[in-house]
């Protein structure tokens, strides 16, 4: 059996889920798991079928994309998920979704503030936008690496989708549809083109330097953490 059989299983677990949900359609979008101890991560292959997927077919690669294991084609932004762990330490799970709410929000480039508390309390002080460059490209790389400095953990990529992080694949994946809601919730709101409110600065800090703490326990190790 694969020493990476758990991490392949959670990707395939957490890409079926996500597809049920409909925050992963078709065979848009992307995840991966930090392999533990390793420079080296579980990814979901190119352009397949995540209703067909199985363990098997997860490729794991090493940042710098050699493959460890798998035979099918890795993702495409393969490059963007081994820049991520590369540039935060506390990420552990990274997911890469075409969420219909949050590519709204993609396309009248319209950053969400700090709307609710348990927004900023798992994805950061706002949801920015990191500006355009084409799929699977470096540009696009580039451009995430240096946005993700700030440890917010979603980000809305302009006319193109979304992007979570979580110190584990189920936060991760939470966060996807907190993200969800949150971008529904604030494209309504402009809908009215009534005065958006926000929560008070204070209350924002608060639930900011909760997040901060988990992550720093997570770059300790002390978080629980997927993968190996
Ligand atoms: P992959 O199927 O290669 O992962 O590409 C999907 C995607 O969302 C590209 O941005
Ligand atoms: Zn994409």
């Amino acid at each position: 059996m694969s020493p990476y059989q758990l991490p392949k299983q959670q990707i395939v677990e957490t890409a079926q889920s996500l597809v049920e949900k409909g925050y992963l359609m078709a065979t848009g979008g992307n995840l991966s798991i930090r392999i533990a101890g390793q420079n080296a991560f579980a990814v979901t292959p190119s352009n397949y079928d995540y209703g067909k997927m199985t363990p098997d077919d997860v490729c794991v690669l090493d940042f710098d994309l050699n493959v460890i294991e798998g035979a099918l084609k890795p993702s495409v932004e393969s490059a963007l998920h081994a820049g991520v762990y590369q540039t935060r330490a506390d990420v552990q799970a990274v997911v890469h979704t075409h969420q219909v709410y949050a590519s709204t929000l993609a396309l009248i480039n319209a950053p969400i503030p700090a709307l609710f508390d348990e927004q900023v309390r798992f994805l950061g002080r706002s949801v920015e936008i990191i500006p355009y460059a084409p799929s699977g490209t470096g540009f696009l790389k580039n451009a995430i690496v240096k946005h993700i400095k700030n440890h917010h953990n979603a980000y809305i990529l302009q006319n193109h989708g979304a992007l979570c992080f979580g110190h584990d694949v189920e936060r991760a994946a939470h966060n996807v549809e907190i993200l969800e809601k949150c971008a529904l919730a604030y494209l309504l709101a402009l809908c009215t083109e009534r005065q958006t409110s926000q929560i008070p600065l204070p209350i924002r800090e608060i639930a900011f330097a909760k997040l901060r703490k988990d992550q720093k326990k997570a770059e300790r190790g002390e978080m629980s953490t997927s993968g190996e």
